[in-house]
């Protein structure tokens, strides 16, 4: 941090989906930026992997349509299927979106693709650090102000626990749905609010066999167990399952919007199990995490010289 810029034009506080594509953007503008990550190595979760032609249109307008293309096609069928299934074994329910860009290909020269955000996020940072962009991980941002001219950060570094402030002409707040600076602006979130309390389990086991040559790129389940979605490596010998509700929402809705609350790995197996319609099936767990299915959005999206971004 000694040696790291102190200012610039627009500070970034969060290196995710929404902060690296601003600090790219900018870049394509000749804009500097520097953008300040807490994490000191990028997640390695898969989440976000259906992208929009609107989104593929501005990475062409940024030189990236290509790599973020031929990064699909490693990872997932081109114009794959989004199904649901009753479970990834069993009867399908519906075809939701057969085929990603029939019916829509005539409205833009680019396609909609599937590309697991990790992937999207290194194809990003490397575009922004290519335009001059600086992004530094392992920053954590602790405090903001802002006055008529400008925005101060206080940022706490990862390695030493050490303080650095750091001014910009701008801010903007992509520092995810739990964000900081919109805490500390005083911003509210409006809307919905928690679905449920999701749970997405990381799994290794062998799925070709129900897969075959089926060109599924998301697969919805909805049985008795619970309702959620698969998305699996191309050779689908692992991937996640993604569960929304447990059980049937008719008997005990509390406990069906809440199926992170069991975390044992017997029950995480008995989950992918369940998802698939195989009881024996070997599963080997590889991890999990908890998020909520919200649905709200900040009260306002701009205070001062602060904009916020993304999940924020
Ligand atoms: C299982 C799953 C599947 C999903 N599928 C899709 C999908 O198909 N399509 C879709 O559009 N979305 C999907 N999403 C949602 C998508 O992942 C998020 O909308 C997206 O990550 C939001 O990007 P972001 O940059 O706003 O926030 P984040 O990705 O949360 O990034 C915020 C960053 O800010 C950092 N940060 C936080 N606080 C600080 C601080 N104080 N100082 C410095 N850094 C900080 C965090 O470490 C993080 O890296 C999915 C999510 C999950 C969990």
């Amino acid at each position: 941090m000694d040696n790291m810029t102190d200012e610039a034009p627009v500070l970034i506080a969060g290196g995710g989906l929404a902060g690296l594509s601003a600090a790219a953007f900018l870049a394509s503008h000749g804009i500097r930026s520097l953008t300040f990550e807490r994490l000191t190595a990028s997640s390695p979760l898969p989440r976000a992997a259906f992208f929009h032609m609107r989104t593929l249109e501005m990475f062409r307008s940024i030189g990236i349509e290509e790599a973020v293309r031929s990064q699909s096609e490693k990872e997932f069928v081109p114009d794959g299927a989004i199904i649901a299934m009753d479970t990834l074994s069993g009867r399908k329910l519906a075809d939701i979106i057969p085929n990603l860009n029939e019916g829509v290909d005539a409205l833009s020269p680019c396609r909609r693709l599937f590309l697991n955000q990790p992937s999207l996020e290194r194809i990003l940072r490397n575009c922004a650090h290519e335009g001059g962009a600086t992004i530094v991980p392992g920053a954590e941002i602790v405090d903001v102000h802002q006055d008529s001219t400008g925005v101060n950060l206080t940022i706490r570094k990862a390695s030493d626990g050490r303080r650095h402030d750091v001014r910009g002409d701008y801010l903007i707040a992509a520092d995810g749905a739990h964000s900081r600076v919109r805490a500390a602006l005083g911003i509210d979130y409006e809307g919905r609010g928690a679905f449920s309390n999701s749970l997405t389990i990381y799994f290794t086991a062998d799925l070709a066999p129900y897969i075959g040559d089926n060109p599924w790129s998301l697969i919805y389940v909805n049985n008795p167990t619970l309702r959620g979605f698969f998305r699996l490596n191309r050779a689908a010998t692992a991937g996640f399952l993604g569960v929304n509700v447990v059980g049937d929402p008719q008997l005990d809705a509390d406990a069906a919007v809440n199926a992170a609350t069991d975390l044992s790995e017997s029950r995480l197996i008995e989950l992918v199990r369940a998802g698939v319609g195989k009881r024996d099936l070997p599963v080997r767990i590889d991890g999990y995490s908890r998020w909520r299915a919200t649905a709200n959005v900040a009260s306002k999206l701009q205070d001062g010289r602060v904009f916020i971004a993304g999940d924020a």
